[in-house]
């Protein structure tokens, strides 16, 4: 079958088997070379692609919830959005969540996710209290921050490639409301928006969308937003009622690209100017705070066939706003607008291959026409100068020395790679061309 992640770019042909019992996964990757496990493909990119793909989903049962202590463990085809259903009712939330709930937990790990509370509480990692791994060579190991640690933190934005995840237990974040209380502010350049992020520090949430188009003196205009849990009694209803809707889908790809760079230029001014006029604390749901793509299933269809490209890196503080500063220029003298640019505050990572460095994140959507791939060498370039790095869970075609310098742990990872699995069965496309499946060094 044809296959591809949330980008829809590359689309490879795959043989896809899942799985509902650890032995059945056992089996399969017993009998299986050269796989790969793939959780809801919410990545953008190759890293859960291959000709062989283990898929998860199926395998998503409720092992236990400790509604007093907060622990959940479920296994790790899961997703987001289920797990938010059993847990938001007993005053629980999840301690980090991505922007989308539609991921399993297991690829959640493996990716090491980050959330808008990043610079506070660090990646999904750091909230699993330990989880079971299946290794290539058909073991479950118990790992922890005590039992098997080195291979507990690789396993952690790992990507698949150590084993497969069967199962985790995590700790949850207590919960009043269902509602976030949350203030917009417009900054009118670079530096306005980047001081936002420093005098909120304190604030749990903090995210930041970029005007990506504006030059001159507003390059990097953008709205900066924050926010916080509601207290039960500052919410408009006491109830703790889970995200329900599925919102509205577009139920085929569009043979056309239905957005423009004209038709996004118009829409990021109005879009500043309208949210600029807010002044005032907002009190906005859940789904709308974390999750608003959600609300539109299959948005990525949007893109036409060609699919497109997201592109995320992250920049050491010292280096960041140099660094966003000629990133901003290029894309501007590219003329390849983005049609998304998400800014983040992260702070100190844990894993080999976690993503996360103490500095700031871009994340910008491109659609694929020509010249992007040019624009995006020129950014890496900056982004390699200035001592930053690639997501891997955003990436369809980094090239190798991008990955052995922006992670200096990678070489830590590929020796325990060698260890857990001698015979390289767990490889995906991103793996083999980033040289994480073979001594590359
Ligand atoms: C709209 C949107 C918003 C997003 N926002 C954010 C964000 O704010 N922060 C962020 O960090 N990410 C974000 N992401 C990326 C997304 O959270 C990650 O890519 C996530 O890992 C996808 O999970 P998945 O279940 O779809 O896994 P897949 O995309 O299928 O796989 C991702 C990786 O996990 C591995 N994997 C999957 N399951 C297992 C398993 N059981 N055992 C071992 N390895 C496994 C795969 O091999 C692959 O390497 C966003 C994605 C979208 C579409």
């Amino acid at each position: 079958m044809l296959v591809s992640n949330w980008n829809n770019c590359p689309r490879v042909e795959a043989a896809m088997r899942s799985f509902r019992s650890q032995e059945e996964a056992r089996d399969i990757l017993g009998q299986t070379d050269r796989c790969i496990p793939r959780g809801l493909g919410r990545s953008y990119g190759d890293c859960s692609l291959g000709e062989n793909i283990i898929s998860t989903p199926g395998f998503r049962r409720f092992i236990h919830l400790d509604p007093a202590k907060g622990i959940l463990e479920c296994e790790a085809g899961t997703s987001l959005d289920q797990i938010l259903s059993v847990i938001i009712p007993h005053g629980w939330f999840l301690p980090v969540t991505p922007g989308t709930s539609r991921v399993t937990l297991g690829g959640a790990i493996a990716s090491d996710v980050h959330g808008k509370n990043h610079h506070l509480h660090g990646a999904l990692g750091r909230h699993v209290l330990d989880l079971r791994l299946l290794t290539p060579q058909g073991h479950v190991l118990v790992c922890s921050k005590n039992e098997n640690p080195a291979i507990f933190q690789a396993v952690c934005g790992g990507m698949g490639l150590l084993g497969l995840i069967l199962s985790a237990r995590i700790s949850l974040m207590p919960l009043e409301s269902v509602f976030i209380r949350q203030k917009t502010i417009p900054a009118y350049d670079l530096d306005e928006l980047m001081s936002f992020f420093d005098s909120h520090h304190q604030s749990t949430y903090t995210v930041a969308w970029m005007d990506c188009l504006q030059r001159g003196r507003h390059l990097g205009r953008g709205l900066f937003m924050h926010g916080e849990h509601c207290r039960s009694h500052e919410a408009p209803q006491s109830q703790l009622i889970p995200p329900g809707c599925k919102g509205i889908s577009i139920p085929f790809t569009l043979p056309f690209r239905a957005l423009t760079p004209a038709g996004i230029k118009a829409f990021n001014s109005l879009y500043f100017h309208r949210k600029s006029r807010r002044t005032g604390y907002e009190i906005s749901s859940i789904e709308s705070f974390f999750y608003p793509l959600d609300a539109l299933a299959n948005w990525n269809l949007l893109y036409g066939k060609k699919g497109f490209l997201q592109y995320q890196f992250v920049l050491p503080r010292s280096t960041s706003r140099s660094g966003l500063q000629k990133i901003l220029q290029h894309i501007n003298s590219f003329g390849q607008p983005p049609y998304l640019a998400v800014l983040k505050l992260l702070g100190k990572g844990q894993g080999p291959l976690s993503f996360a460095q103490p500095g700031y994140t871009l994340a910008l959507d491109f659609p694929i026409r020509p010249g992007v791939f040019s624009l995006l060498n020129a950014l890496d370039r900056v982004v390699q100068k200035l001592g930053g790095r690639i997501y891997l869970a955003k990436d369809a075609r980094m090239k190798k020395h991008m990955l052995w310098e922006g992670y200096p742990r990678a070489k830590e990872f590929v020796e325990l790679k060698k260890r857990l699995d001698p015979e390289n069965k767990l490889s995906s496309l991103q793996s083999r061309r980033l040289g994480l499946c073979q001594n590359p060094y």
